[in-house]
């Protein structure tokens, strides 16, 4: 096989070791002589899978007792809809942070369940950087706030948790889950698709606090009702299996790695070299305030957009793949999730400063 760095933004690269395992157990799960995908999802073997998912992923969180683990199908985009219709509980608004295209998503969501107050945009300054703190609105009749953390197309990343009082805090950290530390303790909800750093597509992971849990509004379907959900861990109906399997090896090797603490300062390092060699050069630009630049999604433009074919069908015949930006904001992209080697970053960063000088 070809050896390739892949900078995807999601579905993304996975461990080499994870799917490795997942070859090797691929027809016989651990003697059972079945495949994770031929299941019982009731079964002993299943149940077994889907209990170290949870607790390994609560232990490397650090999650409190009052917190649940749901599993849920529907993406990061479902949990845009079921969020208000979950917790708004008999309230008419709730607050929205604007960051970029996520928030967007989510704020246009939301409206279709009640008021949405946008307290605070970055839209003037083309989302490159995050409102300061005292410039935001809050409403402290709404139910939440809702913001995220990590701005997957811009490149915009909170280094803190933003303090709103009394609010609950509900967070979209679909691509920077696993990357950092921190306090769940601070949130009413946090969630995120498997697809940027835990693993495939194909199931949303939703950590809530038992005081929001049982709120949900009349007619919500039971399958995104987190009450119901709860009360059958997440297997209400048949769940995404072996998405759940493979986010589970993720878990595993995350804590072979170290876990979080280790993997964030990988993670500090890989960006700080990129976004050196970025600043460095001449060919390059990253548009995001140094402050808020993120660590998983580097977005960077050519000073001549008439190179950005020859950059990409270069990179492609090098092995570095999936570098082309989002088509709603252009240029370059690198997503550089939990999976990619340091030794991915120092390619890269290699590659673009060999293109600089040939071009
Ligand atoms: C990718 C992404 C989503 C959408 O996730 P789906 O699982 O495809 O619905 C939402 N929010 C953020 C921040 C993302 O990066």
């Amino acid at each position: 096989m070809t050896k390739v760095y892949n900078f995807s933004a999601g579905p993304s690269m996975l461990p080499a070791a994870v799917l490795k395992q997942a070859q090797a157990e691929m027809l016989d799960w651990k003697g059972s002589g079945m495949s994770v995908m031929e299941m019982s999802h009731r079964g002993a073997e299943f149940m077994s899978i889907a209990k170290a998912l949870h607790e390994d992923l609560r232990e490397l969180m650090a999650i409190p007792d009052n917190y649940k683990i749901l599993f849920l199908q529907g993406g990061a985009t479902g949990q845009f809809s079921f969020i208000p219709a979950n917790i708004l509980a008999g309230k008419d608004k709730a607050c929205y942070i604007n960051t970029g295209a996520w928030s967007e998503k989510a704020i246009k969501s939301a409206k279709a369940y009640c008021n949405v107050i946008v307290s605070a945009s970055g839209e003037a300054n083309n989302f490159t950087s995050i409102p300061e703190r005292s410039t935001w609105n809050i409403d402290d009749q709404a139910a939440y706030l809702h913001y995220t953390p990590n701005e997957t197309i811009h490149g915009v990343e909170f280094q803190d948790i933003p303090d709103v009082g009394d609010l609950p805090l509900v967070a979209d950290i679909s691509s920077n889950i696993l990357s950092r530390s921190i306090d769940v303790s601070k949130f009413g909800i946090i969630y995120a698709g498997t697809q940027k750093n835990m693993g495939p597509a194909g199931a949303a992971v939703v950590i809530v606090r038992d005081d929001l849990i049982g709120k949900a509004q009349k007619g919500l379907p039971d399958i995104f009702n987190y009450e119901k959900q709860a009360n059958q861990e997440s297997m209400l109906n048949t769940p995404a299996s072996y998405t759940w399997y493979l986010v589970g090896l993720v878990l595993q090797w995350l804590k072979a790695q170290g876990g979080i603490a280790a993997i964030e300062q990988i993670n500090q390092r890989k960006a700080a070299k990129l976004y050196a060699a970025i600043d460095q050069s001449g060919l390059y630009s990253n548009p995001v305030a140094v402050a808020d630049r993120s660590r998983m999604n580097v977005p960077f433009i050519l000073a001549d957009n008439e190179l950005d074919k020859a950059f990409l069908a270069t990179a492609k015949e090098q092995g570095f793949l999936s570098l082309k930006g989002h088509r709603s904001v252009g240029g370059m992209r690198a997503s550089i999730y939990n999976a990619m080697p340091e030794s991915g970053i120092d390619a890269l960063i290699q590659f673009m400063a060999e293109f600089e000088r040939t071009h």
